[in-house]
């Protein structure tokens, strides 16, 4: 006989939380994945029931389920996925499964409603010209909503507020987010090349296998990479099953799902820290009942609970953006390739540049390798020259060299575009007295502030810190004597347009342009030739399409490299590759120039003869040498508090009972870089180990070991990406 009041365990999308146990109650029966509702403390909180056995806890304590909701179970391959990421992050296995259900709200219940207008029955009213524009439009595009409606008309609100009340219109109730028209898998692409069709056709096979596999698609920026993966997502829906395609940057994404649009004749969903919570809720439900098809997103949308996920595209995986570095620490392309395993299912990595990571991955065989040789049509590869900055001999203060200002010259008379590319945002950053010489840092960390001149204040790129320049020096007393030291984008554009009046000129960085809006609206823009010449950071470097632009200069080819980043020149490789990738993309052949005070570093050195492959081989040979990834593993452990000496000692107990064994070494503890951040001292640990160890078992029982105190916290890295 089975018990008609089982215990289970029901996990909460909490922080803290590890399954807790319940009894069924009402509910039963009840199965792994059903979504219920279940009070907790004095509240009621949805769950998911989770696998395993309950813990036995006296009766008394135990209580029941409410509710089991009306809403599409969490699949075991994703509930699979939650366990496994929180044991290898060493998260509790709540934070994870809210990543899978950010809006656990949005999935039960019926859909979010918005009320739209139709004309009414006829009745008896004082004529006015504004109701019958409001009426005759309402006629022609019979759903809009009230405010549209009023827009339209160009009436007041309380216009149509007035022929609602009167009955000349009537409301209806739809679903605020229609499911539009579905992507069309039989539309037609483009003709592809030879090797595109080779590529596609790898990737439709890996589709239809139904099977986990994982395919480097690498080529060069503008090989046509996107055009090979749409026909794996063509396959993908004719299959019926949905398709996942991360980005980098939410920046990347307006020009995606236009893209995409296009080549499938229907939209693709977003998912990104940015869209509306209606929308969010709206997408999380679509995407739960299979309602939505293609999901483009940021690295969260890789946890939501797709009823059938079928292929998961990650476009320019090298990139570290996919890296979340805080609350769960992971790395998205790294977790993709988990959750490709654990569906079953078709995953693709792309990249012009791909990480070392996945090329050795492609070397021991695991992952397949689709590759692109050459750009799509007519556009040649860039002229790449190094400008050595130590020969050019510049006033203080100058940035551009004159070997740039000539190319910029013939490049502006010629009437095509150029980019001025520095990886650093705002005007200077370091201002510093030039009386006593004293430098003006951030109050909370161990950094300078930046001056961003556009906002009339100084900034902390790390904690947000903001303040206006102060008149007087805080060292010396000396006044109005602070002077901006070296180049970020402002700056940088300041220089251009005293040099280069006429031309039209724009700034594009992060915080500048922040909004997927604004990012689209600056592209726009310099597809529309408005703009000549565009200084931006890295966000320029990404993805975007620019037929006219034939010269990019970078500004400081070295700032990349230096710091104890053990990818800084992999990295540097990646970006700088990537940047070069934005010059001569259609028939004008393009030109790039590199600044560099260190032209004979290998890095540089192999951007200029186009040599990946030369630079690659040699890092592979250092990473394997020193037994860095892809080659060993790390994890970094960051010991943080208010209290130094507190922090110092926490870090050095840490140490103390640090686990040793064949294949493992622990380094530290050791200040981190950013010694003092958001007002907390920071000790940092490196675990390095060999490929077969267990990093996260290892950590694990080291950590339980420990008791910190409680002021004191300890943020556990995986496969570290930043070093700071
Ligand atoms: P990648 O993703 O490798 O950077 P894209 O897929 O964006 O390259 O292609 C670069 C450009 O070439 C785009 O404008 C794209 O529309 C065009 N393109 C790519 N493949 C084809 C093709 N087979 N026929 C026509 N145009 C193509
Ligand atoms: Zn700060």
């Amino acid at each position: 006989m089975t018990n008609p009041d089982p215990l289970i365990r029901v996990l909460l999308p909490l922080p803290l939380a590890e399954p807790f146990t319940y009894r069924a109650g009402a509910a039963a029966p009840l199965q792994p994945g059903d979504i219920v509702e279940v009070p907790i403390g004095n509240r009621v909180s949805l769950g998911v029931v989770w696998d395993g056995t309950p813990e036995p806890l006296p009766a008394a304590k135990i209580k029941a389920v409410i509710r089991r909701c009306d809403a599409p179970p969490v699949a075991p391959a994703l509930r699979r996925l939650v366990d496994w990421v929180a044991g290898y992050t060493l998260n509790p296995t709540g934070a994870v499964l809210k990543m899978c259900l950010p809006e656990p709200r949005a999935l039960i219940g019926a859909p979010p409603q918005r009320q739209v207008l139709f004309v009414g029955a006829p009745v008896e009213m004082r004529p006015s010209a504004q109701r019958d524009r409001v009426l005759q439009i309402a006629a022609e595009q019979p759903g809009l909503g009230a405010g549209e409606l009023a827009e339209a008309a160009a009436v007041s609100p309380a216009v149509v507020r007035k022929l609602l009340e009167l009955g000349a219109l009537r409301a209806e109730s739809v679903p605020a987010f229609r499911p539009s028209a579905q992507p069309d898998w039989r539309a037609e692409g483009r003709p592809l090349s030879t090797a595109q069709a080779e590529a596609a056709a790898s990737l439709r096979a890996a589709v239809e296998a139904r099977d986990f596999s994982v395919t480097l698609l690498e080529g060069v920026t503008g090989a046509g990479k996107t055009e090979v993966y749409y026909e794996a997502i063509a396959a993908c829906l004719a299959a019926g099953r949905q398709a996942l395609v991360l980005l980098p940057e939410i920046a990347l994404t307006q020009q995606s799902l236009d893209r995409f649009e296009q080549r499938f004749h229907a939209p693709a969903w977003a998912w990104h820290s940015e869209i509306s919570e209606a929308r969010r809720a709206a997408t999380l439900r679509a995407i739960s009942r299979g309602e939505a098809h293609v999901v483009i997103g940021a690295r969260s949308a890789l946890f939501l609970p797709y009823s059938d996920l079928g292929l998961i595209v990650v476009d320019e995986e090298h990139d570290a953006s996919y890296k979340q570095e805080e609350g769960v620490i992971y790395n998205a392309r790294d977790m993709a390739v988990v959750r490709a395993k654990m569906e079953g299912i078709a995953c693709v990595l792309a990249s012009a540049t791909p990480s070392l990571e996945s090329l050795h991955n492609v070397a021991r065989r695991r992952y397949a390798h689709a590759v692109l040789p050459e750009r799509h049509g007519a556009a040649a590869l860039p002229q790449i020259d190094i400008v050595d900055m130590r020969k050019e001999r510049l006033p203080a203060q100058r940035f551009l060299s004159s070997t740039l200002v000539a190319a910029l010259e013939e490049t502006v008379t010629a009437g095509e575009q150029a980019m001025l590319f520095l990886n650093r945002r705002g005007y200077a950053p370091l201002t510093l007295c030039g009386a006593c010489g004293h430098r003006l840092n951030c109050p909370n960390c161990s950094a300078w502030l930046v001056e961003h001149r556009r906002h009339g204040r100084l900034e902390c790129h790390h904690c947000g810190h903001q303040q206006r320049l102060p008149q007087v020096c805080p060292s010396c007393g000396a006044e109005d004597r602070f002077k901006a030291c070296g180049p970020g984008v402002e700056r940088l554009a300041e220089e251009a347009a005293s040099l280069f009046p006429d031309a039209r000129l724009a700034v594009m960085a992060s915080d500048t342009a922040n909004t997927p809006q604004q990012i689209s609206e600056m592209i726009a823009r310099m597809e529309r030739r408005e703009i000549d010449i565009l200084v931006g950071t890295q966000i320029v470097a990404k993805g975007h399409h620019f037929p006219l632009l034939t010269l990019v200069g970078v500004i400081d080819a070295d700032l990349g490299l230096a710091g104890g980043d053990p990818r800084a020149a992999e990295r540097t490789h990646q970006l700088l590759t990537q940047v070069a990738g934005r010059a001569g993309r259609a028939e004008r052949p393009g030109r790039v120039l590199l600044q560099s005070f260190n032209p004979g570093h290998p890095v540089i050195a192999a951007l200029a003869r186009h040599d990946s492959a030369g630079f690659i081989a040699a890092e592979m040979a250092e990473r394997q040498r020193a037994g860095m990834p892809p080659f060993g593993r790390l994890a970094a452990i960051v010991v943080s508090g208010a209290d130094q000496a507190q922090v110092e000692a926490a870090a050095r107990a840490m140490a103390q009972a640090a686990p040793r064994g064949p294949g493992l070494s622990v380094l530290g503890p050791a200040p981190a870089p950013l010694h003092y951040l958001r007002g907390r001292f920071r000790e940092r640990l490196l675990v390095k180990a060999a490929r077969d160890v267990d990093v996260p078992k290892v950590l694990r029982e080291w950590i339980g070991k420990i008791k910190l105190p409680a002021a004191v916290k300890r943020a556990v890295d995986i496969d570290p990406y930043s070093f700071l």
